[in-house]
């Protein structure tokens, strides 16, 4: 869902306008190009909160830039969502047949889809079979892998890199994603658009009404999470660590996320979150609908400390949002996290319940401490992972497949 963006142009009073013109005179170069984004949603999750920004803010760099969505059914989404597992490490049976309908669905999304790229840019392995096209179209394919690839099952990423080797190039998130591939391989880590309703400032009063509307305490400590309701950003582990910390200090828990349509899990592990939460009245599992920017903007402002306690990530949005809002973040030491933090400078690093748990009463006694932790994080999100420094990297990578 493409969304309202600001003028390019008002980036320059946060990256200044040596940046800003930069882009234009890499726009210019690709003025009359086309390149087509593919993925398998237009709402939820990391890769279409980017693309609902970075498409219209390549439109106004004079790029031609679209955005079309793969079709799919619950079956389809299913047996994506398997892939998708199975690729962080999980270990789930994906047969034969089940792949075999994955790749006819991607075919039946070629024949109806007018893949009409100079640049095609197919993002994750959901839509990765739409390379079979590549001799009839004949433009440049690359294919952009926002998962964490550090441990991925062997027999599923065999079956992905027959296709991933027919790209151009790859482009990878972390330096520990890369693989052993015969095509080249790009760089290229996320980023936050720091002007969007879910990261520009808000006045207090927003903050506050948010806080009403879901009926939190403003007076006592908010430990926040945002995610999807998926198992690999561990929803009830962040319940176990609150409990455990609850016991000494008086504070609430916010679990909020929405689902995404290519993700049939999220109602399961939604449940199971509920249960876990049982009836303690300060966990509050908010369930938002798509959009709900200023919502999470709210949250995030508002809260003490944000967690995020994946299992796996492959970038991890909600850390770059958390410390853009100077706010102290305790994050899994896992996939795209350990580029965002700096352990004990610009956040915090850990690797299990208890060291969750030792380092969120911390933060949650030493407010001084904690601050400094967001004020670091803050400035270090600012330097390396705004959209501007993710679209000037996107516009060289364009670039360099025609030269
Ligand atoms: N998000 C959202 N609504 C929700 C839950 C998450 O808009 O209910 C956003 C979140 O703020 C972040 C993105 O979705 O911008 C999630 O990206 P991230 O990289 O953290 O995780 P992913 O979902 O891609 O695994």
């Amino acid at each position: 869902m493409i969304k309202m963006v600001a003028d390019i142009r008002e980036y320059s009073s946060i990256v200044g306008q040596a940046v800003i013109d930069e882009l234009f005179y890499l726009g210019d170069k690709l003025k009359g190009k086309i390149v087509q984004n593919i993925n398998s949603t237009a709402v939820g999750g990391g890769v279409a909160e980017i693309l609902s920004r970075m498409v219209p803010l390549l439109k106004q760099l004079g790029v031609d830039a679209r955005w079309d969505v793969i079709k799919g059914n619950e079956k389809f989404f299913t047996i994506t969502k398997k892939i998708h597992n199975a690729l962080h490490g999980v270990d789930i049976p994906i047969s034969l047949d089940e792949l075999l309908y994955f790749q006819e669905v991607n075919r039946q999304n070629a024949n109806e889809m007018d893949l009409c790229g100079d640049v095609m840019f197919i993002h994750d392995p959901q839509p990765i079979v739409l390379i079979e096209r590549r001799e009839a179209i004949g433009k440049k394919w690359a294919w952009r892998c926002h998962v964490d690839f550090t441990t991925p099952k062997e027999g599923v990423m065999a079956f992905l890199k027959s296709y991933i080797e027919r790209y151009d190039c790859a482009v990878f998130s972390a330096p520990a994603f890369a693989r052993k591939l015969s095509i080249p391989q790009a760089l290229i880590s996320p980023s936050i658009d720091p002007l969007s309703d879910k990261n520009k400032e808000l006045p207090q009063e927003t903050i506050n009404s948010v806080l009403d509307q879901f009926g939190i305490d403003k007076m006592r400590p908010i430990v926040t999470q945002i995610s999807r309701f998926d198992y690999l950003k561990d929803p009830i582990g962040v319940i176990e660590v609150y409990k455990r910390v609850k016991r000494h200090i008086d504070c609430q828990l916010v679990l909020a996320g929405g689902g995404a349509t290519d993700d049939p899990e999220g109602a399961k592990v939604l449940e199971d979150v509920r249960n876990a939460a049982a009836d303690d009245p300060d966990i509050h599992v908010l369930l938002l609908p798509p959009a709900k920017d200023i919502e999470i903007n709210a949250l995030q402002r508002a809260s003490s400390v944000i967690l995020q306690k994946s299992l796996k990530e492959g970038f991890g949005l909600t850390v770059a949002e958390g410390l853009w809002k100077a706010k102290p973040v305790i994050a899994s030491a896992v996939g795209g996290i350990p580029l965002q933090i700096a352990h004990k400078y610009s956040g915090i690093l850990t690797y299990s319940i208890d060291g969750t748990v030792h380092y969120l009463k911390q933060l949650l006694n030493e407010p001084e401490y904690a601050k400094k932790l967001g004020i670091n994080g803050r400035e270090h999100i600012k330097n390396n992972f705004l959209i501007t420094r993710h679209i000037r990297d996107y516009l060289l990578l364009f670039l360099s497949l025609y030269h």
